[in-house]
């Protein structure tokens, strides 16, 4: 068995201990393997193994890899920093955008969307530490843009994204599940059953507070150069 299926194996069964502890079915997290300074042959690796959903941050890294790996039945996802003169293609090459955070990004994306392609699933990514160095909006915000989002036929939101800060990430992740509890009770937003948090160091605490994806990368693929 190669060191990346190994690692995988080990990640899923992590969220299958997680979510027992928790009272969820496991079945409800999905494992977006974060491949960002990996190579192709990374990606097909954890392929093989059965992984079909992977995360890139950096668009021009992706782009290479999301044309070398055409021929596999990969559902890509952005979780990187949107600058906005970069919409278009990720518009044009991926299916998922987690780190929407705010208005004009989310219009070039709507804008951009090819035809014939189905709607591009997003996240609006929340600040919940209010850090200066992060990308993300207000919670005070969310709710505005969210309804924005809600509008546009090309888009489809699907939840909440955040990177809480390493230190003390409990509070962070509980205010996330908060925000994400209302989203979903106010029964506004027809496809919201998405909140993405949890990476490496935190995929226990993020599925007690009710994370359905988490982004991994270093446990699967190792440290990044
Ligand atoms: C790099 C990255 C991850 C994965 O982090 P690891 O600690 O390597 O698991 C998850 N989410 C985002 C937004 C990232 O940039």
């Amino acid at each position: 068995m190669s060191k990346i299926s190994e690692n995988l194996r080990l990640v899923k069964l992590r969220i299958e201990n997680a979510a027992r502890d928790h009272n969820r079915a496991h079945q409800h997290i999905r494992l977006l393997a974060v491949s960002k300074k990996h190579g192709a042959q990374s990606i097909v690796e954890a392929y093989n193994s059965g992984q079909r959903d992977f995360g890139e941050n950096y668009l021009q890294e992706a782009l290479g890899k999301i044309s070398e790996l055409e021929a596999y039945d990969i559902v890509w996802h952005f979780i990187g920093p949107i600058q906005s003169n970069k919409t278009r293609a990720i518009a044009e090459h991926f299916n998922w955008v987690h780190s929407v955070d705010r208005l004009k990004v989310a219009q070039r994306l709507n804008d951009q969307r090819p035809a014939g392609l189905p709607p591009l699933n997003v996240c609006i990514q929340v600040n919940i530490d209010d850090e200066a160095s992060k990308s993300g909006i207000t919670p005070a915000t969310l709710d505005e843009l969210a309804e924005k989002i809600e509008a546009m036929p090309n888009l489809q939101l699907r939840g909440l994204m955040a990177i809480p800060s390493a230190a003390d990430p409990q509070p962070a992740f509980a205010q996330m599940q908060m925000l994400f509890d209302k989203m979903r009770d106010s029964q506004r937003f027809a496809h919201c059953d998405t909140l993405s948090m949890g990476m490496s160091g935190d995929l226990e605490l993020a599925v007690a507070h009710a994370s359905t994806i988490v982004r991994i990368g270093t446990d699967i693929f190792g440290a990044r150069a």
